[in-house]
């Protein structure tokens, strides 16, 4: 019982109550935790007394939304009222949030279970999970490999079976990497589909909430429930939602016939695994045996993306994160005086990846430096924008990989940021021009580690991009493949 449909027929014809399915998949959780640590807080009782509501409610013959006692997990970079919201820092250890994110009260509304909140890079700075101020989450697929980042945690308990789905956060490319490393869905929606209140900022003009799970049905039914307008969110979009359930119902998704796919030529260039190469060649084939019509697009500027957003990504952390001073909440260092205070309340707090893009961020928007880097990367980002613009004319959806390499081993890439950066290298120019981009699996490598293949649309195109990827993972065996090895 792995999705949510599954999950919700059983729970339908009563062969499982909503506390059986929670109790169970928290034994699967606790059980597993001690080899994937993709937790940071697991709420048990909370998680069977909601439980309980929804047994309570299905027996008074009261209508159920349509997550009616799903086991969700939470990235912990999203506040739950009541309930630790570390963002994986020492920064904000003991924080608990006074309020709800919208998006978590969207899946709670809709009667989702929140089994606890998941391990991430801090405050969503990383591709690998191993900035956490908690120690990192290993992937499940081989447990001394990384499971992405930075919403490894939520990536890897999905693909643990700890929960059915997860929410994460993706700044840069923090859904898509994780869900390609651990070979789960996940799913970036276009800027502002979702609401971002009461997710923890990093860099708020790129930052999108997302849902991951093991089935691209499962991410269109999580994103009917997530995506909408929210007063509380200014950038929030004022759209009508249409049905994503119908873009992945069979009879859409027999056939790619009239699809337009381009394949970004840019990103099969150097540095690109020729394993992860050869897999997504392989389902570009699949989606032209399956009628879609295929060809290559050049986004010349796609590869300044990279440079481009680890100057912006940091100027708006760098404005962020200067909050956490030690004064309004959070953590403060004990110090004789005011200043000392701030300056070790910061030093403490912060881990060094943090503390590096806070260093990058406030050197490029010091007067004198703000032209030559943040303006002018500001108008890279328009550039990048233009090249999607020109490629959306001519095609539906943009195929590459999520990531030039699998899943690398813990610890592999920590002395080297500039290489863990360019795992991101395929999934940063999405989140420059603000368009949903999906990552599915597209099969194993030699080793054994799923390879993931990024889909790309137009803004406000979900629906397209399901379709195309639920076509893609009927025809195909990947999504069914599961890690093995528990003890
Ligand atoms: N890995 C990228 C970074 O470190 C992206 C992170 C994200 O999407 N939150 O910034």
């Amino acid at each position: 019982m792995d999705s949510i449909r599954a999950c919700q027929q059983a729970l339908q014809t009563g062969q499982v109550s909503a506390v059986e399915l929670t109790q169970g998949y928290l034994e699967r959780l606790q059980q597993r935790e001690p080899q994937v640590h993709s937790f940071l807080t697991v709420l048990p009782e909370r998680a069977l007394a909601r439980a309980a509501a929804v047994d309570q409610r299905r027996a008074a013959g009261e209508t159920l939304g349509p997550l009616a006692g799903i086991p969700i997990a939470i990235k912990d970079n999203l506040c739950m009222e009541g309930v630790k919201t570390t963002c994986g820092s020492r920064m904000l250890a003991d924080w608990v949030s006074p309020y709800t994110a919208t998006a978590v009260a969207n899946l709670e509304r809709a009667g989702a279970v929140v089994l606890g909140k998941t391990n991430l890079d801090e405050f969503a700075m990383g591709s690998s999970t191993e900035n956490s101020a908690f120690g990192p989450t290993y992937n499940p697929w081989q447990r001394h490999r990384v499971p992405g980042g930075s919403s490894g945690g939520s990536a890897a308990a999905v693909a643990a079976r700890q929960c059915v789905a997860a929410l994460g956060s993706d700044t840069g490319g923090s859904i898509r990497q994780p869900a390609a490393f651990c070979g789960t869905v996940g799913l970036k929606p276009t800027y502002g589909l979702i609401s971002r209140y009461g997710l923890v900022a990093f860099a708020s003009s790129l930052d999108q909430v997302g849902p991951l799970a093991n089935s691209v049905e499962d991410v269109a039914l999580l994103l009917q429930v997530l995506a909408g307008p929210d007063r509380q969110d200014a950038t929030s979009l004022q759209v009508d939602i249409p049905d994503y359930g119908a873009a992945v119902a069979p009879e859409h998704t027999e056939s790619l016939k009239g699809k337009r796919v381009g394949i970004v030529r840019e990103t099969f260039g150097e540095g690109l695994d020729p394993e992860v190469a050869a897999l997504v060649q392989g389902a570009i084939a699949q989606l032209q045996e399956l009628g879609a019509a295929v060809q290559e697009i050049s986004c010349p500027r796609f590869r300044y993306g990279l440079p481009t957003y680890y100057i912006l990504a940091p100027s708006e952390a760098s404005a962020n994160l200067a909050r956490y001073d030690g004064v309004k909440y959070g953590y403060r260092a004990p110090a004789p005086n005011l200043l000392g205070m701030y300056e070790q309340t910061r030093e403490g707090g912060f881990g060094p990846e943090v503390k590096r893009r806070i260093a990058i961020g406030t050197y490029v928007l010091s007067s004198g430096y703000y032209d030559a880097y943040y303006l002018k990367a500001q108008k890279v980002r328009a550039l990048i924008r233009e090249d999607f613009d020109r490629a959306f004319a001519q095609v539906d959806v943009l195929v590459c990989p999520t990531s030039p390499v699998t899943a690398f081993a813990l610890g592999s890439k920590t002395e080297d940021p500039l290489s863990m950066y360019l795992t991101d290298l395929m999934t940063i120019p999405v989140n420059l021009a603000g368009l949903p981009g999906l990552s599915l699996p597209c099969g194993f490598d030699r080793q054994g580690l799923p390879v993931g293949l990024q889909l790309i649309a137009n803004v406000l195109q979900e629906a397209t991009l399901l379709q195309v990827a639920r076509a893609y993972e009927r025809s195909t065996p990947w999504h069914e493949r599961q890690p093995t090895g528990w003890v």
